[in-house]
């Protein structure tokens, strides 16, 4: 895919107004949802940068970040899933947009459910199944089993996408890998 140049309006959709991402100050509306938990920080923070991306990058300029959660220092990035695709379609968008943040970016697909959040973090690794257990004492957890075995080359944190999991969603994983 190639990476074309634009200076057109914004069109790109982010939770603040496109003016105060263009500034990058927001606005007395932005800031009272910023004081009331509306909106978080990094919310502000992603619709910044992707605004200026989309100053460059024709493809970013159809985006729709409906939001951005910070855990751990790692970002979850909001997409729609047409958004995710052309991301994952071109490593050279990828590696540019995950040049923005300081640490890592995960692309997860808007109102998704459970199952879809574990496979958007796990991507591109395929995951066979996906069910729910009972431990002791009550607890819900979600046992993800990986195709295949963990080789060196493994492209995925598996400890971050635990941690983060419980974080921002309250899954408790457990993952285990097809074979030993
Ligand atoms: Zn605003």
């Amino acid at each position: 895919m190639r990476l074309t140049v634009s200076e057109k309006s914004i069109s790109l959709r982010t939770p603040i107004c496109s003016f105060d991402a263009m500034n990058g100050i927001l606005c007395p509306q932005c800031e009272s949802k910023l004081d009331s938990g509306q909106l978080t920080k990094a919310d502000v923070d992603a619709s910044i940068k992707l605004v200026q991306l989309s100053q460059k990058i024709q493809q970013i300029e159809k985006f729709t970040l409906n939001s951005c959660q910070e855990s751990n220092g790692d970002y979850v990035l909001y997409l729609n899933s047409a958004d995710i695709m052309t991301i994952r379609q071109s490593r050279e968008l990828y590696r540019i947009l995950q040049g923005e943040f300081v640490g890592k970016i995960w692309l997860v697909e808007e109102r998704c459910n459970d199952k879809k959040f574990i496979e958007d973090m796990f991507f591109p690794i395929k995951i066979l199944t996906v069910s729910q257990l009972w431990a002791l004492g009550g607890v819900r957890k979600t046992k993800v089993i990986i195709s295949g075995r963990k080789t060196p080359k493994f492209p995925i944190d598996v400890d971050k996408v635990i941690v983060i999991s419980k974080h921002l969603r309250r899954i408790e994983l457990v993952v285990e890998f097809e074979r030993k």
